[in-house]
């Protein structure tokens, strides 16, 4: 008998070292790349530009299995990755703010957040898996013509953007009505920019817009006016300007990232499934955290890749 109990003890630690080997921990790689995934509706029926509530919410439960982690955008431009280690950053955004991506229901109760909108889906989804995290930015249009103003719910706008904030989403600039910014000259420009700003700065008065994503991924003749500048007496100031493509971004550690070019991966199947697999079949080139957002964790074969100037304090270790 008691031959049989220790047999059983030697089999069940047997078992359990077998299932730690097979989990493999992802090492440390803070020069990998990040994928920036640009959505746009989230509605019926699946189309080029449509994702449908169901696969949404199906693409956070892929990324979540394979160990992805939301990351704000803000933290990305600021070097500052505090994830788990062996896990890796995905960053959420949403261009041309419609109605899919936020709608509220009217209940008896008062409002409630439509459970099929990319908003309640994110919301349902961190709440059954809080390590997931919370963070997506929404590239809105606050002068558009409907379906595309701010989510299409007039009398609810405001508090749409007061919500997005006190959750610590982020807004960011998309212009004021989607202008091309290519089309036009500096006045036009700097006022599509400054615009969009006072127009959703009525609603979140304190609120810094950090990120402008471009318009059919135009730039303007002049980057620098997309930058910062001002107009009709209101400065902006854009840390990052965001690309419609492109595929997966460097690290924010890496020498060739660069945030006046981000490229982004649109989240449609397609291209989804093309860059997990992509990771999947090269481990190294993907970014995976080190658990510490004091340092950055680099293999030593790619020092060369590191850029200089990192962002202040971070300590570079070696591997
Ligand atoms: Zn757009």
């Amino acid at each position: 008998m008691r031959l049989l109990v220790v047999l059983f003890l030697i089999l069940t630690a047997a078992l359990l070292l077998a299932s730690f080997a097979a989990a493999e921990p992802r090492l440390p790689n803070e020069l990998g790349r990040v994928m920036i995934l640009e959505y746009h509706k989230v509605d019926y029926p699946e189309e080029r530009w449509t994702r449908t509530p169901e696969n949404f919410r199906r693409d956070l439960e892929t990324l979540h299995a394979r160990g992805y982690r939301l990351l704000a955008l803000n933290d990305l431009l600021d070097g500052r990755i505090a994830l788990p280690a062996g896990t890796t950053p995905v960053v959420l955004t949403f261009d041309d703010s419609s109605p899919g991506q936020f709608r509220y229901l009217e209940q008896a109760g008062g409002l409630e957040i439509d459970p099929k909108s990319a908003v309640g889906i994110l919301e349902t989804f961190t709440r059954e898996r809080p390590d997931f995290g919370r963070a997506a930015t929404f590239f809105v249009l606050p002068g558009a013509a409907s379906p595309n103003r701010l989510f299409n719910q007039p009398a609810h706008e405001g508090r749409k953007l007061r919500h997005l904030v006190s959750r610590g989403y982020e807004i960011g600039n998309h212009t004021l009505w989607h202008a091309n910014l290519g089309k036009y000259d500096e006045p036009v420009v700097r006022a599509q920019l400054a615009e969009a700003q006072v127009w959703i700065q009525r609603h979140v008065p304190d609120y810094r817009i950090r990120a402008l994503a471009l318009p059919h991924g135009v730039y303007p003749k002049s980057v620098e006016w997309a930058l910062r500048g001002s107009a009709k007496g209101t400065a902006y100031h854009h840390d990052a300007v965001l690309m419609v493509a492109g595929g997966a971004a460097p690290s924010p550690f890496a020498r060739a990232w660069d945030p006046v070019r981000l490229p982004r991966i649109q989240a449609i199947e397609r291209e989804l499934a093309g860059w997990l697999a992509y990771f999947e079949k090269h481990p190294d080139e993907r970014f995976v955290s080190d658990g510490d957002p004091g340092t950055v964790a680099i293999p030593a074969s790619r020092r060369e890749r590191l850029r200089s100037g990192l962002p202040g304090g971070l300590k570079v270790v070696e591997r």
